[in-house]
């Protein structure tokens, strides 16, 4: 008897994406799209997956990661598809793998060293080359690429401190036009951190200039997401409505004991706004953010964990006060000896968290980083963490609401076709998951540790994750942005 389809998953729980209740049924899957949804009892896949129940949902899409090297280092891609996630957003917080057409600076230039401190791997003089690697060398997860702005900065200045001139920014621009028309879907900055810093809100408008003929959006790590956070959004706003392009706003969050409580002030404004022009935002589930080790996010955070250091590796995974006491020095010189080097900071608020979580337009990006030796355990939890921990165990929206969150919602702001729903047609991005068990394993203590309650993930026809280990099959795809005629009326 012949098989109507590759792949046959029986009596799933349905969870299709859009935030519409789940229903029972079969999904078949020929090629790379799902073939039929529907009461299937009567025809036979090659690879047969009773799911007794369980949910089926569409692959999640990690909405903000700093994957650009690890898919091309470690393809498995196994922190991101061990729970659940089948396509990354890359090349955030203005840090890009490419384009780098002359060597880079040694030593790398913060904050590109959370890619790679050694430098080895900013080897793509275009972002042509940087995406066909990834063609020829795919991961287990598909990926949509951002282009930094301070990749671009460093590709083209000489002087960092100061903003750029109309030299750099006519070259700088050439790269985004470039790196546009070789598939990327936008520009991130990371206005936060030097060298991004010293460039003027209109350096930022005049290389996203060429954003709006590729209908690229615009994603940023904002200039302040404390005390100044309003200016800030407004300054991102601005810049959407000049360079005529949607903005993202990355892992909004609220940062320093003085602003807790204030994201029912700044969702109110971000909301306010979406009703002018096109804005999206996304979240990581945790109150402590991760990025390179400074003196000054030190002094101001609760608690600080070392997470790697060139210097002196073996304080990776501890304390900052527990370091500082064992070398007998002050915390800011603790700091020093540690240098260059990342770290985790407990400076955010439990109820900002939920509440920026359950405002309907938040997306989930983990904002993982993959090379910490000690990484924030967003890494390996979030999409976990938001399904169990704040969906199952607080009850802060039902399944088919978070599962919108990490999926539909997702694909819908960024463009990707055919992706994050399931429906006849679409690609075959899956995810099949026990929803009475789903829940990070990973803690601040532990990070490095797969989710659990996740049974099998699906890219493009192919099984990636199984039986809590990585197959080895490898199907990832560059996405393009591709945008209705309808939502481009909007921008
Ligand atoms: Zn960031």
């Amino acid at each position: 008897m012949q098989n109507n389809f590759d792949l046959l998953i029986r009596n799933a729980s349905i969870v299709d994406g859009t935030g519409a209740p789940r229903f029972t049924g079969d999904i078949g899957i020929r090629g790379e799209r799902i073939a039929s949804i529907g009461d299937l009892s009567k025809l036979r896949g090659a690879l047969e997956i009773d799911l007794a129940g369980r949910i089926a949902a569409p692959g999640f899409i990690d909405a903000h990661t700093h994957d650009d090297r690890y898919m091309l280092s470690n393809p498995d891609m196994a922190p991101k598809v061990s729970q659940g996630v089948t396509t990354v957003i890359g090349g955030n917080c203005g840090v890009s793998l490419a384009p780098m057409p002359r060597p880079i600076p040694d030593p790398v230039t913060p904050p590109l060293n959370l890619l790679d401190g050694e430098g080895e791997w900013f080897r793509f003089p275009s972002f042509a080359a940087y995406l066909d690697a990834l063609r020829t060398q795919p991961a287990a997860t598909n990926c949509a690429m951002l282009v930094g702005h301070t990749t671009l900065r460093v590709a083209t200045m000489d002087d960092l401190t100061r903003p750029a001139n109309a030299a750099e920014i006519g070259a700088m621009r050439t790269l985004v036009d470039d790196a546009m028309r070789a598939g990327a879907i936008g520009v991130s900055t990371g206005l936060f951190y030097e060298p991004a810093i010293a460039a003027p809100t209109e350096e930022i408008i005049e290389i996203c200039r060429p954003l709006k003929e590729f209908n690229g959006l615009y994603c940023t790590h904002m200039r302040d997401e404390a005390d100044r956070v309003i200016d800030s959004l407004e300054e991102s706003f601005r810049i959407g409505r000049e360079a005529g392009v949607p903005v993202v706003i990355s892992h909004h969050k609220l940062v320093g004991q003085a602003n807790y409580g204030r994201s029912e002030e700044t969702l109110s404004f971000i909301e306010k706004n979406m009703a002018r022009q096109p804005i999206c935002l996304d979240c990581y589930p945790y109150t402590a953010g991760s990025t390179i080790l400074s003196a000054d996010r030190a002094a101001t955070s609760t608690r600080v964990i070392v997470s790697w250091s060139k210097t002196l590796p073996e304080y990776a995974g501890q304390d900052l006060a527990d370091i500082a006491q064992k070398m007998g020095v002050s915390q800011d010189e603790a700091v020093q000896r540690l240098l260059p080097a990342g770290a985790i900071y407990f400076r955010m608020d439990e109820s900002d968290v939920q509440r920026i979580l359950r405002f309907d337009q938040t997306m989930i990006g983990s904002d993982g980083l993959p090379h910490d030796a000690a990484p924030h355990p967003r890494l390996w939890g979030s999409f976990a963490r938001v399904l169990g921990h704040y969906g199952r165990l607080l009850g802060l929206f039902p399944l088919e609401t978070a599962v919108h969150k990490m999926t539909g919602l997702t694909a819908k702001n960024f463009g990707l076709k055919d992706r994050g729903v399931l429906k006849e047609g679409a690609f075959a991005d899956l995810t099949l998951f026990d929803a009475d068990t789903v829940d990070e394993v990973a803690t601040y203590e532990k990070p490095i540790a797969p989710a659990r309650g996740i049974d099998t993930v699906i890219v493009n026809g192919a099984v990636v994750w199984r039986d809590g280990r990585p197959t080895g099959a490898r199907p990832g795809r560059v996405l393009a942005r591709e945008v209705d005629s309808s939502d481009k009326e909007m921008v």
